[in-house]
């Protein structure tokens, strides 16, 4: 693929990331587990691990800074970052943080970012190590790069799914995609009229968990306390959708998922609703959940059952069978990742 011209929407971002790194071995003992999962696993003394991993987000991309406030900007871009660490069922201590900035930012401004990053801080009891500024000619970036630690038997990663597992997915979905929608509506709507004022009433919820996501450093700790250990793990960033399918092309399995069971809460699906579109559609190409999608073997299912915070929507079958959605009619339709490409947004 060196001559000619390949557009980058023609692989698309997991194919772009596999295309540049296949001819990379790994040549270090301590590197465990490299790229594929939601963090690199490094092996260190004592049967611990260290767990590396890192987001980048781009002004215009991944942010409008019109309805984002810098605060939430960043405190979210240090909470997705721990999203990671958890989804290997490891506990996040430290980040390093790097800023591209342009003119356009005084000082107050990055204080106020870092007043975010602060606040995320000390709530998941993390340290900021270090990082990286310089200029930009135009816009914000924020790069975090964080690192955890776990003992290396509880170590969960994305490919440990076996036939006959439960799929569990925590808290409820499509509720950032739907904020997301609110706060674009009434961006442009400031847009044509700027004396209308937004009108956010009555969306708090999902407009919440757009701008302050959490991560659910609370179900790693009920998981352990109820004595579960998953048998394979991811954080749902991109989408639901895409997060099965990437389970369960890790773990060689397929799988069968059912839209009754899908978590969607009353407001997510309002809102949808009004904006005509399908909740489930939100809930399985939405993302931005920051939830966590695990799976359990059945023996563990009495131990889960009834927990409010998760809710299982399918169970995992044998490779052959595909990567199946099961909808309201009993349609079975096989999944298909709609999760961010990049490349053709
Ligand atoms: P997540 O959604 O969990 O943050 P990504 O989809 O961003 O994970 O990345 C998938 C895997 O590919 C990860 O292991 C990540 O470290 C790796 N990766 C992503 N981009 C690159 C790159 N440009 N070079 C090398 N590895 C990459
Ligand atoms: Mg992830």
């Amino acid at each position: 693929m060196s001559e000619g011209r390949t557009e980058l929407e023609k692989l698309g971002e997991f194919n772009l990331i596999n295309h540049l790194t296949k001819k990379f071995i790994q040549k270090n003992k301590s590197t465990v587990l490299g790229i594929g999962d939601d963090a690199a696993i490094i092996s260190m003394s004592n049967n611990k691990v260290k767990l590396v991993s890192t987001d980048l987000m781009i002004e215009g991309i991944h942010f409008d800074l019109t309805y984002m406030p810098l605060k939430h900007l960043g405190y979210k871009a240090v909470v997705i970052n721990i999203s990671d660490i958890l989804a290997m069922n490891g506990t996040a201590e430290q980040i390093t943080v790097s800023i591209a900035v342009s003119n356009r930012f005084p000082v107050e401004a990055l204080e106020e970012l870092y007043d975010g990053i602060h606040k995320a801080c000390s709530i998941y009891n993390i340290d900021l190590v270090g990082g990286d500024t310089t200029s930009s000619l135009s816009g914000l970036s924020i790069s975090i790069t964080v690192i955890g630690t776990a003992e290396k038997k509880d170590v969960v990663s994305r490919s440990g799914a076996k036939e006959n597992d439960l799929i569990i997915t925590t808290g409820d979905l499509g509720a950032a995609y739907m904020g997301l929608q609110i706060l674009e509506r009434e961006k442009s709507i400031y847009n044509t009229n700027p004396k209308i004022q937004p009108d956010l009433d009555g969306h708090d919820y999902i407009i919440g968990r757009q701008l302050k996501p959490e991560a659910r450093n609370d179900i790693i700790l009920d998981l352990k306390k109820m004595n579960v250990k998953p048998t394979s793990m991811i954080d749902i960033s991109d989408g639901l959708a895409s997060e099965i399918i990437h389970l369960c092309k890790s773990s060689n399995v397929g799988c069968n998922v059912y839209d009754e069971k899908i978590p969607i809460d009353s407001k997510t699906s309002m809102t949808a609703i009004d904006f005509n579109l399908d909740p489930t559609t939100c809930a399985l190409n939405g993302g931005e959940d920051y939830e966590l999608l695990f799976t359990i073997n059945q023996s563990d299912f009495e131990k889960v059952k009834g927990n409010p915070n998760m809710t299982i929507i399918g169970h995992i079958t044998n490779p052959n069978d595909g990567i199946y959605f099961i909808d309201k009619s009993g349609n079975q339709i096989e999944l298909k990742a709609q999760g961010w490409n990049h490349f053709n947004e």
